[in-house]
């Protein structure tokens, strides 16, 4: 088995211990461990002269290498190009996207400096797995660098339809690198159309129908994989702290009253204002609700830098506010809205305590959330899950009310018809989500990617050079050879 090298944005530190880790990064770290390897990425520090050598932190077979980053690059490749670019582009923002010249030099230059890092600790048969939209160019760095290795990319938000992609300045080269990937995971299979399309569209480039596009003498194979959760273990997780002094201390604040629960970082993509105006809708449309259901939305602060995070946040206070004044009573609270971040095991807890999981982003690469609202419910007492139609989950919960989140009436409608749904459509409809989730967790996702950059096709190139080096190759004339030796 070849050695692992993970490099994404940001790294786990082992020190912190496990208590916080997401799915994710267990998956990885398992991953890693079996065999052995590097994970690479920013320490999260910012320094005026960063040493161009990681920091290595070494636990067992697996290096934990960190590299710094100047203040200025946190401005222009984080903040800028990857947050304020990429980030609302990838989201159909093209309202919010702000491109900038000199973030995108920044965001190069931090991926170039990735690269150089990297090539140093890298063996011959290593695999390479790059995370997210903060390292598209990597791959075109390291071939640039002379790496044959092959390299994987996985793209955890979602792929935008051509015409919002051409909507970038230099979309192209953006995808060319991309195409310097031997595989290139995408969340869904709409994603992946996107992609696709764009591919046709700008180049007339067609998939070979298994999803294998070639660019000169390279191939790169375009796929998804739905990533999943940690599915039993968060069950787990959930049926003991439904039992937690935390969890009963809020169930019993409730007086008996249902919940709704909302949990997301503080991001214009997921949607919070609208659907605390949805919630006020169903109240203001069906007064049976008032003092009968409480609405908790769970939000930290996020990317507080980029200041259309700071609107966001206003938004969001200013939305529950607005609706806890106008419906609140001394006894009741419709919303409580809480700025800070839960660990997971309170999460898991209270996701088991509401009745119905509210998840309606106007966009979002997979949105986990969902998956572990469902993970958490009790079988025989299931919570309903109200999930928008443009969250990448909604391919796969196919057991959920799906909904629209710029019809904010429709959503009303759905909380008031989750909120009285009878026990055997819940439990139907939850045991038809739990299937799909013990099917695909996250560690059955982290292998599937690698089996699948493992058998990726050789570049084209690569390929007639080994049919050239073959014993039985007889057909090959010198000239020939030394054609085919110049291409690689
Ligand atoms: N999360 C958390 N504490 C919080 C809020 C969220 O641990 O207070 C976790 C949540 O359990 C989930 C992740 O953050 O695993 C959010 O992932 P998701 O795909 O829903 O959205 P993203 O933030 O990646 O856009």
């Amino acid at each position: 088995m070849s050695r692992l090298v993970v490099v994404s944005n940001r790294v786990p530190n082992p020190a912190n211990g496990r208590t916080r880790a997401g799915g994710l990064a267990v998956a990885l770290e398992q991953a890693l461990k079996q065999r052995g390897g590097v994970w690479l990425g920013w320490s999260g520090e910012a320094v005026a002269e960063p040493d161009p050598t990681p920091t290595l932190h070494d636990a067992g077979n697996v290096s934990y290498a960190y590299l710094d980053l100047t203040p200025d690059d946190v401005q222009e490749y984080y903040n800028g190009y990857s947050n304020r670019a990429l980030w609302p582009l990838m989201h159909t923002r093209l309202d919010l996207t702000e491109f900038a010249r000199k973030d995108l030099a920044s965001y190069l230059d931090v991926n170039r400096r990735f690269a150089t890092a990297l090539a140093a600790m890298v063996r011959d048969d290593d695999i390479i797995w790059v995370h997210d939209y903060h390292m598209i160019p990597l791959a075109s760095e390291l071939r640039r660098l002379g790496l044959k290795n092959r390299i994987g990319y996985f793209h955890h938000i979602p792929w935008p339809a051509p015409d919002i992609l051409t909507a970038l300045p230099r979309h192209d080269d953006l995808v060319r690198a991309l195409l310097q990937f031997d595989l290139v995971g995408l969340q869904t299979e709409a994603d992946a159309d996107n992609l696709f399309a764009y591919l046709t569209r700008e180049y007339g480039l067609r998939s070979n129908g298994r999803g294998i596009v070639g660019w000169d003498d390279k191939t790169t194979r375009i796929a998804h994989f739905p990533i999943g959760i940690e599915t039993e273990g968060f069950a787990k997780r959930a049926r003991r702290a439904g039992k937690a002094s935390f969890v009963r201390e809020i169930t019993e604040s409730l007086m008996g009253r249902k919940m709704i629960i909302g949990v997301d970082r503080l991001d214009y993509s997921k949607g919070v204002p609208e659907r605390m105006a949805a919630f006020e809708k169903l109240i203001e449309s069906d007064a049976d609700w008032i003092n009968k259901v409480t609405y908790l939305q769970i939000t930290p602060r996020s990317r507080s830098e980029v200041p259309e995070y700071a609107d966001i946040e206003r938004s969001v206070s200013e939305t529950a506010g607005r609706v806890n004044g106008r419906f609140g009573e001394a006894n009741w609270t419709p919303i409580r809205y809480v700025n800070r971040s839960y660990g997971r095991t309170a999460l898991a807890g209270l996701y088991r305590a509401a009745a119905v999981g509210l998840v309606t982003p106007f966009r979002d690469g997979m949105n986990l959330v969902a998956k572990e609202y469902v993970a958490a419910q009790d079988p025989e007492d299931p919570g309903v899950l109200v999930l928008s139609r443009f969250a990448g989950a909604a391919a796969e919960l196919h057991g959920a009310i799906l909904v629209n989140p710029y019809d904010g009436e429709g959503v009303a409608k759905s909380i008031g018809v989750a909120l009285v749904m009878p026990l055997e459509e819940r439990r139907a409809r939850w045991r038809e989500m739990w299937a799909s989730l013990v099917e695909n967790p996250v560690d059955v996702w982290a292998t599937r990617f690698l089996s699948a950059l493992e058998d990726s096709p050789p570049s084209l190139a690569s390929r007639l050079l080994g049919f050239m080096k073959s014993a039985d190759n007889r057909f090959v004339t010198s000239r020939g050879r030394e054609a085919l030796t110049a291409l690689w």
